[in-house]
């Protein structure tokens, strides 16, 4: 699915217009049957629906949603600013013929029973909008967010702003949305996304193929993930590519023990767990399909020498602490290894910006976004408020993948798009889901995926397990190794 910002959406509808003859008359009547036909399957027929339509187009697309309910019958009330408004041609057009009908329509002001109603239409403000929403607009939108009645946004809800993840102190609080032609970033990243409820995309007669001429990012669901290789009959233990990963310390033993499990369950060959001889091997006796290779902090070659003849992909950082050995010991691998890798946790914290060049290998980096912002050398609220975009130019300038975790996850692939992901849920807050995050790419890459699809199924994959573990459990309950135990089920499903 694309997800386009508001200027290129401008563009194309301006674009199929002139282009095609596509015109704003059909875009708009498109828009509003599409909301008619999704409330026509959703809604009670006696259902008491009130439109609130705003000054400009968002509020066009009520005026024709309004003319298909009252011609079919529907039971529905619209209000719009009769006196402060600026109707394009054609929602003024739209609005003349609710009138030639005599529907009787009213004003934004003289609303005040706003409990009557069982599904209110939020087409207010879309894609337009740039600022807070004040005055009547806001004093209708808290009112509307306390009643019980079910919401629907048009496009987007009034008081998102189409480009940003942010979510100002009032804003329509839709169950669902009916996004036109494309996705929104607003749809995709919290806390946006969570006035957006279920995100129905419809086409208004945009071709595909003309929407993904224009510059635009991919949100990754069920419908475009990539595909899982087939395991052929005749493999061997070294079709499946053989993982290293290096972590632990006798404080956090578990994270690197968590990616190994992660990894052994997604399909590699095989797993080795270099671990600092500080740690007594029997840490993972309960795991015998794991091999272990103990190292000295002060001789990093020994094992970058097993990486690059041992190893189709390595991992560092799970557990490994911030001292100053072990500090030097990743730099050193990290600058003398040609193997892919999986940079994680405290290889990251070991890392500035400077050395991220000395990285010889491929790289996928996979900081949570206080981790990025330190890396970066920004503000937290910054990176949190310009995620996507920022991303971006760190994958393009150091030519590294990076998978920035959050409750969404954003994929930047060097030189080419973000790949946005919503799957997952708050069983995976808890620690230890990163490292899981990091076995599973490294387990993925290991078996031949390209890193943009080991990022991708990576994420979806760790993400729908959590989904399948909370159909049958409470996210409060579980932990990292049982959401483990569903990437057999997600498996499946592909
Ligand atoms: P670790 O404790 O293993 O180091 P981490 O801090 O590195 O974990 P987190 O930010 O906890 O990493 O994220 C781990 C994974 O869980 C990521 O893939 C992230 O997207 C996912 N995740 C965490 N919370 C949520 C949530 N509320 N909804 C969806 N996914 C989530
Ligand atoms: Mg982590």
């Amino acid at each position: 699915m694309y997800v386009l910002s508001c200027n290129d959406i401008y563009e194309m509808e301006k674009e199929v217009k002139s282009i095609y003859g596509i015109s704003e008359t059909i875009l708009m009547e498109n828009a509003g049957a599409a909301l008619f036909n999704f409330i026509k399957k959703t809604a009670d027929k006696n259902s008491k629906m009130l439109i609130l339509a705003g000054p400009g187009n968002n509020g066009g697309d009520g005026f024709v949603l309004m003319r298909h309910l009252r011609v079919n019958g529907y039971n529905a009330d619209l209000y719009y600013p009769v006196n402060d408004n600026k109707y394009n041609k054609t929602a003024q057009t739209n609005l003349n013929i609710l009138n030639n009908l005599n529907i009787p329509l009213y004003d934004l002001s003289t609303l005040n029973n706003i409990d009557n109603y069982n599904i209110i239409i939020d087409a207010l403000f879309g894609i337009g909008l740039k600022r807070n929403l004040s005055g009547i607009y806001k004093d209708i939108i808290e009112k509307v967010n306390q009643t019980n009645a079910l919401k629907i946004a048009v496009d987007i809800s009034s008081g998102l702003v189409s480009d940003s993840s942010e979510a100002a102190e009032c804003v329509f609080n839709a169950d669902y949305t009916i996004s036109f032609s494309t996705l929104k970033y607003c749809h995709t990243l919290y806390p946006a996304k969570k006035y957006s409820g279920n995100i129905i995309t419809t086409n208004i007669s945009i071709p595909d193929n003309i929407i993904s001429q224009y510059k635009h990012d991919i949100f990754i669901d069920e419908y475009n993930k990539p595909a899982l290789k087939k395991r052929p009959a005749d493999s061997h233990k070294g079709t499946f590519g053989k993982v290293t990963l290096i972590g632990g310390n006798v404080e956090m033993a578990g994270a690197v023990k968590i990616a190994a499990v992660s990894a052994m369950h997604s399909g590699c060959g095989l797993i080795t767990l270099c671990h600092p001889n500080t740690l007594d091997r029997n840490f993972i006796s309960d795991i015998p399909e794991i091999m272990t290779k103990s190292f000295d902090y002060n001789e990093p070659a020994l094992i970058c020498d097993f990486i690059n003849h041992s190893s189709t992909v390595y991992t560092i950082g799970n557990g490994m602490g911030r001292s100053k050995a072990v500090k030097d010991f990743i730099l050193h691998i990290l600058k003398n290894t040609l193997k892919p890798v999986i940079i994680d946790a405290d290889a990251i914290n070991a890392l500035s910006l400077n050395e991220l060049n000395n990285i010889q290998s491929e790289a996928v980096i996979t900081p949570h976004l206080a981790e990025f912002a330190r890396l970066i050398n920004k503000d937290i609220n910054e990176v949190k408020k310009d995620k996507v975009k920022l991303a971006k130019e760190f994958a393009d300038k150091y030519n590294i993948y990076l998978i920035l975790k959050s409750a969404e996850t954003i994929i930047a692939v060097p030189n080419d798009k973000v790949y946005i992901l919503n799957t997952g849920n708050t069983a995976l807050s808890k620690g230890g889901s990163g490292d899981a995050l990091c076995g599973l790419a490294a387990s993925l890459f290991a078996q031949g995926y390209s890193l943009k699809n080991t990022c991708i199924l990576a994420a979806y994959i760790l993400g729908k397990s959590a989904e399948k573990a909370v159909e049958k459990n409470n996210p409060a309950y579980l932990c990292i190794t049982q959401i483990i135990d569903y990437y057999n089920e997600v498996f499946n499903e592909f």
